[in-house]
């Protein structure tokens, strides 16, 4: 499977910042470069789309949708308006969306079924928080979101899953990539188990991957390629972990 090295911006690069680091990101080319994807904040979006430096090849998504089509959800986007301004993805479920906006598993699954219904790519994220990895329900709490968004989700789906361990974003601590393989593992063996047959989902490690830590993480067994905060807000940074990604 072709590796996948995504850039979640979060809440940093508007517009202006958005055309800067596209006009200094050298994006790898040749044999074995991972998918690049980029997930600027849905009013950079457009900036991106139309930046005549846009490397080809680079996939372009946003952050976050709303479940429904349209309507009176002051603030919020829907799938179809994200196609519309040019995103072919969607992060759904990142641990700041679940647990500093308050979404469970039932929100997380809608939105990752209303992607797919509308033809944008969910990249699913899943994890624990310390205190249950410390209480051992690293597997029961990754299982209750993933089995969330699998009985949503038609079959047929394209999407990606992105473990993303709560206490290893944005604090500097890595998963080791045994963490990962473990974790990747489990997930996979659900899919398995669940009876996944659709496209092949790939698996993505986040949480602190940084140009020193990246290779080793994708080389982990299972890992699929990486979701990437901090440190794809640099450009040369993200281009460095998009050619650690090559095969
Ligand atoms: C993220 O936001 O998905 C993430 C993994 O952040 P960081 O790389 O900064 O830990």
């Amino acid at each position: 499977m072709r590796r996948v090295v995504a850039g979640n911006w979060k809440m940093n690069h508007g517009p202006s910042e958005t055309r800067a680091f596209l006009d200094s990101f050298e994006m790898p080319t040749g044999e074995g470069v991972p998918r690049v994807l980029i997930f600027p904040p849905s009013v950079s979006l457009a900036a991106a789309v139309a930046h005549p430096g846009r490397p080809g090849g680079l996939e372009l998504g946003v952050q976050n949708i709303h479940f429904e089509a349209s309507g009176a959800f002051t603030g919020e986007v829907s799938a179809a308006m994200a196609l519309d301004a040019g995103a072919t993805l969607t992060l759904v479920g990142h641990s700041e969306r679940r647990h500093v906006f308050g979404e469970d598993d039932a929100t997380v699954a809608r939105k990752a079924a209303a992607a797919a219904a509308a033809g944008l790519t969910p990249v699913v994220c899943v994890g624990e928080k310390l205190e249950e990895r410390r209480a051992g329900d690293l597997a029961s709490v990754l299982l209750r979101q993933l089995d969330a968004v699998l009985d949503l989700l038609p079959g047929t789906a394209e999407w990606l899953l992105a473990y993303e361990p709560v206490w290893a974003i944005g604090t500097g601590e890595t998963a080791t990539p045994a963490d990962a393989s473990q974790a990747h593992g489990i997930l996979r063996e659900r899919l398995a188990a669940r009876g996944w047959s659709g496209p092949e989902v790939p698996v993505l490690y986040g949480g602190s991957v940084k140009p020193g830590n990246a290779r080793e993480l994708m080389d982990a067994p299972g890992v699929d390629g990486v979701l990437v905060g901090g440190a794809s807000l640099d450009p040369t940074d993200f281009s460095a972990i998009v050619e650690a990604g090559r095969r």
